[in-house]
């Protein structure tokens, strides 16, 4: 059972000027607790704001609103009970293994024996028994993590961060030193009260956490929370487990209905565009067409078949709701009966199909065609787009977000794109139907 409070969170915001000094809001209201004798998973997508809402509860960095507190008190810099593990392990190269856990220790004014020993008692720990004396390059990549976790569990903090502690290892090391992890909390063995992991992987998140927080929207908040009940070990085969997987990849990849209601009206007006180009759309919509899938499938186990990165295909998905070809709910894909149609027809319907598809439930599209088909000439630079974009995203995302448009645009036949003259003009074929040379069909 979850205990007492230990970090507390209320109406947390927090924007980033970018460098052309447009301010973009990564945080907003987000509200979230830490008791001890829990693990939480945080999930959202990469640029969700985890890890800056991880910095912010370790006090390395300031929220522009809202309070942290840490045992009631305020957090007003580095809390010395937090301790944060990263994705990319952190370890200096130079230094060994043992010289590299002690760094933490010596920074706080342990003595040299005690460093010693509580960093020999952590190696033990994290089965690094005999590599003190290494360097970091020697280490495969799960005993570099180790070494990461162990450098974290040295000062002997209160509550453990791991910011995709997993994610850049393959597999199976992964599953090992999740699991290893997982052995030492429920045995007690781990010298702390807490655990926030964050992650991008759902499967990871059920496996290990008593409770789920899943950040979405723009800017960022905490939208839904879960509890996972099912006593660990946990397995991915376990029917309850399975749901809960299936349950959090629904909410992952629907547009949530209250995301960005009032304080962005532009996001819901279609200004982003989930990033999917139409190799990757294409791609689902065969796999889930065929058999055994028959165009219903569970996401997770698309997912898994299509063996490409969740980061990927989450796009995907989105992109097909998007465009009414499939129907997303409660972690499952359905093919719409337009989508059953896509798939069935040649590639000139497909885009024309793609192209409807497109006017209708893309309004940037729409906006797109209509400007055109306003102009005399047929054609507006495509500046007048993208600073329209540039009022409600950062640059780099506008840039992302038109290049969607262009690629979707095209495809579909609805506009064209000259990168040479940065003009964006009707499709030739238009001008043909209006002298009636292809009419007709
Ligand atoms: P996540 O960990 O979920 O991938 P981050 O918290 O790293 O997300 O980033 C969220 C957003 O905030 C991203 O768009 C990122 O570019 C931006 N961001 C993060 N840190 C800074 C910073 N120091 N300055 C400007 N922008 C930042
Ligand atoms: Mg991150």
């Amino acid at each position: 059972m979850a205990g007492d409070l230990l970090m507390e969170l209320v109406g947390v915001a927090k924007s980033f000027r970018a460098a052309d000094g447009t301010v973009r809001g990564v945080l907003e209201g987000v509200e979230a607790a830490l008791h001890e004798n829990e693990i939480v998973a945080l999930l959202g997508r990469s640029g969700s704001g985890k890890s800056t809402l991880l910095r912010i509860m370790a006090g390395l960095v300031r929220a522009d609103r809202g309070s942290v507190t840490y045992r009631r008190r305020p957090v007003e810099g580095p809390v010395p009970d937090v301790a944060m593990v990263f994705q990319s392990f952190a370890l200096f190269p130079w230094l060994t293994v043992q010289q590299n856990v002690e760094l933490g220790l010596e920074a706080r004014g342990v003595p040299r024996a005690e460093r010693g020993r509580r960093a020999n008692a952590v190696l033990q720990l994290m089965g690094l028994s005999g590599f003190g004396g290494a360097l970091p390059r020697e280490l495969s990549g799960g005993m570099k993590q180790r070494v990461g976790i162990a450098r974290a569990l040295v000062v002997e903090p209160v509550i453990l961060l791991m910011d995709e502690a997993f994610s850049a290892l393959d597999v199976l090391t992964g599953e090992t030193l999740r699991n290893d992890i997982l052995a030492l909390w429920e045995t007690g063995r781990l010298p702390i009260k807490s655990i926030l992991v964050v992650s991008h992987n759902i499967e990871e998140a059920v496996i290990m956490a008593d409770r789920l927080v899943i950040l979405g929207g723009e800017p960022g908040r905490l939208r839904s929370e879960i509890a996972v009940t099912p006593p660990r070990p946990r397995t991915v085969d376990d029917p309850e487990v399975r749901a809960l997987i299936d349950e959090v990849y629904g909410l992952m990849t629907m547009r949530h209905p209250a995301e960005g209601a009032g304080a962005r009206p532009p996001a819901r007006l279609g200004y982003r565009l989930p990033k999917a180009d139409i190799f990757h759309l294409e791609g689902v919509l065969h796999r889930l067409s065929e058999s055994p899938f028959n165009g219903h499938a569970d996401l997770p186990h698309l997912t898994e078949e299509l063996a490409l990165p969740g980061d990927d295909l989450y796009p995907a998905y989105e992109a097909l709701a998007l465009l009414g070809l499939a129907l997303m709910e409660k972690g499952d894909i359905t093919l719409t009966p337009l989508g059953h149609r896509y798939v069935r027809a040649e590639q000139s319907q497909r885009q024309e199909i793609f192209g409807q598809q497109l006017l209708t439930h893309v309004p940037l599209a729409a906006h797109i065609r209509r400007t055109l088909e306003q102009e005399p000439t047929g054609a507006v630079p495509a500046r007048d787009v993208t600073e329209l974009l540039e009022k409600f995203l950062e640059a780099p995302e506008a840039r992302q977000v038109f290049g969607v448009a262009v690629e979707w645009g095209r495809y579909g036949e609805v506009y064209e794109y000259d990168y040479h003259t940065g003009r964006l003009a009707l499709p030739e074929e238009d001008e043909d139907a209006e002298t009636g040379e292809k009419r007709g069909e």
